[in-house]
């Protein structure tokens, strides 16, 4: 319990932030401060599918697409997770990417503009890596239920499992309750998708949750989804936080 206590701290004594950019912030959900052995890891949720991740000098944008970063320092990294347009916007991406690594799938790959391939780090289902200094795990992201292979057709997307100190945060990207998800252990941070037809119902977010007992889960990528639902769902097996994904999403 000295864990989540120290988590609620960080959350009371967060300041609010406020700078010529952080006007247009102000309606963004508040960050979050999670204690970790690597120092302080700042959880900022944007929008959708889009959050930042702060440890240190480690500045991670997650599937930035066209949402709203401004106020947030400048990336040293940008992971996405597959080519939708909700996740990935090569225009956007051309204005934030300065000098960041860029990790990708190889269907991203394709899609970056020219200038950008030489900074791009390509990952593969099940790939480890090093990024920026923080170690990543990409996790398989796909459907699994008949109707919904279309979207997200195994092979493709990836989620990622990020190493901050002793801390690993999974950022499942659009994908279903697969066996790799609920195979997984240690995992302190999740967000999770969901949202029909494009990932899994509340009922089946629950029931991964579970099975791989996340700490900490933020419901993501949750459009138009009872998220209470999840919540009550989940009951005790994990901390669920809602938050307003939606108050300055793009599209
Ligand atoms: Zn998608
Ligand atoms: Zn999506």
């Amino acid at each position: 319990m000295q864990n989540r206590r120290t988590i609620l701290l960080g959350l009371a004594s967060m300041p609010i932030i406020l700078s010529a950019a952080g006007a247009a912030r102000a309606a963004a959900p508040a960050p979050a401060t999670l204690t970790t052995s690597a120092g302080d890891l700042v959880i900022h949720p944007v929008a959708h599918a889009s959050l930042a991740l702060i440890s240190g000098a480690h500045v991670l944008y997650l599937d930035p697409a066209k949402e709203d970063f401004s106020g947030l320092p400048a990336p040293t990294a940008i992971l996405f997770t597959h080519a939708h347009g909700d996740h990935f916007d090569a225009d956007a991406l051309g204005k934030m990417a300065g000098s960041a690594k860029i990790v990708v799938t190889e269907e991203v790959f394709g899609k970056l503009p020219e200038a950008l391939k030489a900074q791009a780090i390509v990952m593969k289902n099940g790939d480890k890596g090093d990024v920026d200094g923080i170690p990543v795990t990409a996790v398989p992201a796909y459907n699994t239920t008949a109707d919904r292979l279309k979207y997200h057709p195994k092979g493709v997307g990836n989620g990622y499992v990020l190493s901050f100190g002793d801390k690993q945060v999974y950022v499942a990207g659009d994908t279903e309750d697969t066996p790799e998800m609920r195979a997984l252990t240690g995992i302190d941070v999740a967000f999770l998708p969901m949202n029909l037809p494009y990932t899994m119902t509340v009922e089946q977010a629950a029931d991964a949750v579970k099975s791989f007992r996340p700490g900490i889960v933020y419901p993501y990528h949750s459009r138009g989804s009872d998220t209470q639902t999840f919540k009550d769902l989940v009951g005790d097996a994990a901390e669920v936080r809602l938050v307003d994904w939606y108050a300055n999403a793009a599209a």
